[in-house]
């Protein structure tokens, strides 16, 4: 019997090889992919993004942080570098110089580029980046000036590792679940405040794309996830990627040699529930992994084909802003930070005679085949973003946030009439005049299905 079972085990395997075997010469031979790694962690205690209660630089690391890098190449050259990082993320100012220098070295056109951030709040704050949210030392300046610096090369080089190291490779898609996002919007009788809602919208999908060699064996994993990479606090002042960094660590940690890339999804109305122990993040990134494995382990489709980018700028419109007369009220206010906030547009006021009534979002969609698309929208996205959009494209659809520029949150038009941060207060911290209109969400969302158009994609009947 036990002879059997062992000869059973064997001819099961080599049927397994034979089949991974001929996939590999009939399916996906076109594509080639790329991976590299970098570590972004600062030399020097450069101060922590994210939180505005901070009064202190940071002091160490829990792990490094990282930026990492999947070229993606297919039969006819046509590419794609998606870019993550442990960052808050990126600026238009960052994201605009590292695609100029990556057009210029490695002839990338913009669209070719993804940016995408995590969300860490336990990472270094870059230059031109929540301007209004720090009480910032007159030596942080330039140390984040000369991080910002590093960052940019360090990243420019990433990218060009990342196609040289172009590869005869295998890709294929799977959704896990992972369950401890948790809406965060929490309705009261004195409007919406920050809070745990059980009852809110929340997209708990873990969209993960496996890249192989030919022979099947892991070279990278991609996967995502919808809600804030804020389970460490702003009292935490050691460097890390939160839950995300920890569940890059365990799924690299699980396939040794491969590289584990993270992409923060629309989950800017979501945080991890529960937060603010150090351990709690550990556990989110644990539970992330497992069911990143449970993909890797499990039932995917193969993605193949030609590879389409298209990127543009969806102008957002502002709702109109205060008067004059109404800043400067402000000037007294009791916040520090609506006092400043009101200088400062005073001042802007004083200068160009007028307010910002718009400002540019990058929304980005990448196509391989007929089957996948990434969507990676700007700005700290809410979820009914990916709910909308996964429900209206046809295939297999991953939804990214925070990519290519965080400038302000990105709240749905069913959001301005309940109103709360990420609606109003937090566009002081992001130094805008004003929330977004209600015509937001359709501005991008026309533009993103005027790329999907564009790239061969199709709305779903
Ligand atoms: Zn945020």
């Amino acid at each position: 019997m036990k002879r059997f079972l062992y000869l059973l085990l064997i001819t099961i395997t080599i049927t397994r090889l034979d089949i991974s075997g001929q996939e590999a010469s009939r399916k996906g031979a076109g594509l080639k992919a790329g991976l590299a790694a970098v570590v972004i962690t600062p030399s020097k205690p450069v101060w922590m993004a994210g939180y505005a209660a901070r009064t202190k630089p940071a002091a160490g690391k829990l792990h490094d942080l990282k930026a990492k890098a999947l070229a993606i190449e297919d039969e006819e050259g046509n590419r794609v570098v998606l870019v993550t990082s442990d960052l808050l993320g990126f600026t238009q100012d960052l994201a605009g110089s590292i695609t100029d220098r990556a057009a210029r070295d490695f002839n990338l056109r913009r669209d070719q580029i993804i940016l995408n951030a995590s969300h860490t709040h336990s990472g270094p704050v870059v230059r031109q980046s929540l301007i209004g949210a720090y009480d910032l030392p007159a030596d942080q300046v330039a140390l984040i000036n000369e991080y910002s610096a590093e960052l940019e090369d360090r990243i420019v080089d990433l990218i060009g590792r990342s196609l040289k190291d172009l590869a005869p490779a295998r890709l294929s898609y799977g959704v896990g679940l992972a369950g401890f996002a948790m809406n965060r919007r929490l309705p009261t009788p004195k409007g919406i405040v920050g809070g745990v809602n059980p009852d809110g919208v929340v997209d708990r999908d873990v969209p993960v794309l496996r890249v192989e060699t030919p022979a099947g064996k892991v070279r990278g994993i991609v996967f995502g996830y919808a809600c804030h990479n804020t389970t460490l606090t702003g009292e935490f002042l050691q460097y890390s990627g939160d839950y995300a960094g920890f569940a890059a660590l365990a799924v690299e940690a699980e396939h040794p040699g491969a590289t584990a890339l993270f992409v923060a999804g629309c989950g800017a109305d979501v945080n991890p529930s529960p937060r603010s122990r150090l351990d709690l993040a550990e556990d989110h990134g644990q539970e992330l992994a497992q069911a990143v494995e449970s993909v890797i382990q499990g039932k995917r489709t193969t993605v193949e084909g030609t590879i389409r980018t298209a990127y543009d700028l969806a102008a957002l419109p502002f709702a109109t802003p205060p008067s004059q007369a109404d800043y400067e009220k402000r000037l007294t206010d009791q916040s520090v930070f609506v006092r400043r906030h009101a200088r400062r547009m005073l001042d802007r006021l004083e200068r160009n005679g007028r307010l910002e009534a718009e400002y540019p979002c990058p929304v980005q969609v990448l196509r391989i085949g007929n089957d996948f698309t990434l969507v990676a929208i700007g700005g700290e996205v809410v979820t009914d973003y990916s709910l909308r959009l996964k429900k209206e494209i046809d295939g297999r659809v991953w939804v990214a946030g925070y990519t290519n520029d965080v400038f302000a949150y990105v709240p749905s038009a069913r959001m301005y009439d309940e109103g709360g941060y990420e609606v109003n207060e937090s566009m002081i911290y992001y130094d805008h005049p004003v929330a977004f209109s209600p015509e937001t969400e359709g501005v991008i969302i026309r533009r993103i299905h005027a790329l999907l158009k564009m790239t061969g994609g199709k709305r779903r009947q």
